[in-house]
């Protein structure tokens, strides 16, 4: 058994060793201010236990990790009917492209790419002022989390809403296709707010062990959501969380995965493990440079895989 303990100090110490730690996202400048040496971890384990290292009660942008929990919300309201709206399949093309859109007739290839979170978003308006809608899913997250302190940094809010010109044209395209049913800007509000909740890694670990325990918090306790639909989001997060470089992802860490340009990422061991990690700095694909590269530490370490067993 390896001693998760020494593991989440050792990994954090081996990566103040490393230089190249990847760009910080420069887009805003709440993001770009963020000193890149800054590194947090947890793990939390099915038995309930937490690890933590470094800067892990840290509150940083979660971003796009954010798609996760808004799918799930998505998914309670309407079901397998979103699938008519979002598909399922790798896009192998970065976070904020269109170019797959005109082609796909306004169906964007899957949840995580940002015209998938737009829609995902648009769903999670249905019947609601866009403030109530995110409201929803931030109640939501603070339950999975079991912490009523986690909110939205407005500040990262509002830069979102002066730069997003690449998340307008998306919501404007797919508007055009019919396949956002509420005006873009109220969709695109909701969007730009989940991507400001802020979170530290020990609560995005906590909101994270849903789906390490296939749908309930707690082994044991009530069932959020299924355990089918645990499995699904897993999926989706091992096949397109991490953008063009999900099959990398894959590859090295055999985890399923959600990354975001705040430098977070989210990964399930499933039965096992709920795991977030924050590096600021990121890759040329926008995922946290060393943030993978401890991830891939701790699986190679731990064993864990979805791909196997040691
Ligand atoms: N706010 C970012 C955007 O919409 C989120 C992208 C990300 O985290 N990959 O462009």
């Amino acid at each position: 058994m390896t001693d998760l303990a020494l593991l989440v100090r050792s990994v954090t110490e081996q990566m103040a060793q490393i230089e190249d730690r990847g760009a910080v996202a420069t887009y805003i400048p709440p993001l770009a201010e963020i000193d890149p040496l800054r590194f947090g971890l947890c793990i939390v384990t099915a038995d309930g236990a937490v690890h933590t290292a470094g800067d892990c009660d840290e509150p940083f942008s979660i971003q796009s990790v954010s798609k996760v929990f808004a799918l799930t919300q998505a998914l309670g309201k309407i079901g397998e009917a979103l699938w008519l709206r979002v598909g399922r399949e790798p896009s192998g093309t970065a976070f904020n492209s269109i170019v797959q859109l005109e082609r796909e007739q306004g169906i964007p290839r899957n949840p995580f790419v940002n015209a998938g979170a737009l829609v995902v978003a648009d769903v999670n308006l249905a019947g609601h002022e866009p403030r109530v809608a995110i409201g929803e899913l931030l109640r939501f997250v603070r339950h999975m989390a079991d912490d009523e302190t986690i909110a939205i940094d407005e500040a990262v809010a509002r830069a979102e809403q002066e730069t997003g010109f690449r998340n307008v044209a998306l919501a404007n395209y797919m508007k055009a296709f019919g396949n956002l049913k509420h005006p873009p800007e109220r969709t695109l509000g909701v969007y730009f707010h989940q991507c400001a909740i802020a979170m530290s890694c020990r609560q995005l670990a906590m909101a994270g062990r849903y789906l390490m325990h296939g749908g309930r918090i707690e082994p044991g306790g009530p069932r959020l959501i299924s355990p089918q639909r645990a499995r699904r989001i897993n999926a989706l997060m091992l096949t397109c969380g991490h953008y063009d470089a999900s099959g990398d992802f894959a590859f090295r860490v055999g985890l399923p995965g959600k990354s975001g340009v705040g430098g977070a990422i989210l990964a399930i061991a499933p039965g096992k493990a709920a795991i977030a990690v924050w590096s600021p700095g990121l890759n040329e694909n926008g995922n946290s440079q060393l943030g993978t590269l401890a991830l891939e530490r701790i699986a190679e370490a731990t064993g864990w895989s979805v791909f196997g067993a040691d």
